[in-house]
């Protein structure tokens, strides 16, 4: 069993041109889900915790259903990573407490105090055997204690990238092309309509993208704000007594191609959500009796293994990597 870093996976995973999924875990139907997809389509998987779930879970929880996970699946390479890491203390309790990732966001901050703390996270991260992931510009939308307005939200500076990864030392760089947090990632005025009249919103900035991996050749690259705000999910959430109107995610043909360039992560929360509650909202509807958990959250710990599964094989290609 192997609770590892990202980094040999992440450089596999440039040269073959596919990324690692990373989900976010909450609770032990997740974790599972997550995992039982992992092993069965043999993929390295990142497990990551946002300071929400840190709250919702505690962190000994979380920390010790992953090492449950590790145990039932000794073939998988898994990585524990902390998801928007808000300042040095959080990162470093993180870094004490079993995690073998952390991200620091000071994307909030001046390009300056971006720089100062995510140094002072990786002197720490690196001394203890851990790996930094920071952020450069700023991604619209909601995630837990993240809030950014779309008027905030502003895309990477490839001008600015070296000079951030030089003076940082982190090994991996959130970077904002077009992405968005939560599952409401775009209003249908930014949209255009396909041919089957679903709402498509604009494409990502590859040009951005490129011109970072020009500049910073064999650097991992991650993307935040990536659900594909899957349209089943939404439907079967609806049609049983939901109400998630324009739920919009990035289309999955645009991650894809990310996946083929130098993105090396791709982060996934809010379609684990709606696989969970459309399970639930299914379950329920047709079993208005039963209040047994077991019941109702099999299928959807099974629906979180069936998009999980869809991701690796469908979307980021890391199945047959281990
Ligand atoms: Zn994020």
């Amino acid at each position: 069993m192997a609770l590892v870093t990202t980094k040999e996976m992440f450089k596999k995973a440039y040269e073959g041109g596919y990324a690692i999924g990373a989900f976010n875990v909450n609770n032990m139907e997740i974790v599972q889900g997550i995992t039982d997809a992992a092993a069965e389509l043999k993929s390295p998987v990142i497990l990551q915790c946002s300071a929400g779930a840190r709250k919702y879970a505690n962190h000994q929880y979380l920390v010790h259903l992953v090492k449950a996970a590790m145990e039932v699946h000794p073939e998988l390479d898994l990585v524990l990573h902390l998801d928007h890491g808000a300042d040095f203390e959080t990162c470093k309790s993180c870094i004490d407490g079993g995690f073998t990732s952390v991200m620091i966001d000071g994307s909030h901050h001046s390009f300056e105090d971006n720089i100062a703390v995510t140094k002072k996270v990786v002197e720490y991260a690196h001394a203890h055997g851990v790996v930094v992931e920071g952020e450069l510009g700023q991604l619209a939308g909601v995630e837990d204690d993240v809030n950014v307005s779309a008027a905030d939200a502003k895309y990477t500076r490839p001008e600015e990238v070296q000079e951030f990864v030089e003076k940082t030392g982190v090994d991996s760089l959130a970077i904002a092309i077009g992405t968005s947090h939560g599952a409401f990632k775009f209003t249908p005025a930014q949209c255009t309509r396909n041919e089957n009249g679903v709402l498509v919103p604009p494409e990502l900035r590859f040009d951005i993208l490129d011109k970072i991996s020009e500049i910073l050749p064999q650097f991992p690259i991650v993307l935040h704000g990536a659900s594909s705000v899957v349209p089943e999910y939404v439907k079967i959430i609806n049609a049983h007594g939901g109400k998630l109107a324009d739920a919009i995610g990035i289309p999955e043909d645009q991650l894809r191609k990310a996946a083929t360039k130098a993105v090396c992560k791709i982060n996934v929360d809010s379609d684990l959500r709606l696989a969970l509650t459309a399970g639930i909202r299914e379950y329920f509807d047709a079993n208005p009796q039963h209040f047994d958990p077991r019941q109702y959250l099999s299928p959807a710990r099974a629906y979180i293994k069936e998009i999980v599964a869809h991701k690796i094989k469908d979307v980021f290609g890391s199945d047959n990597t281990l």
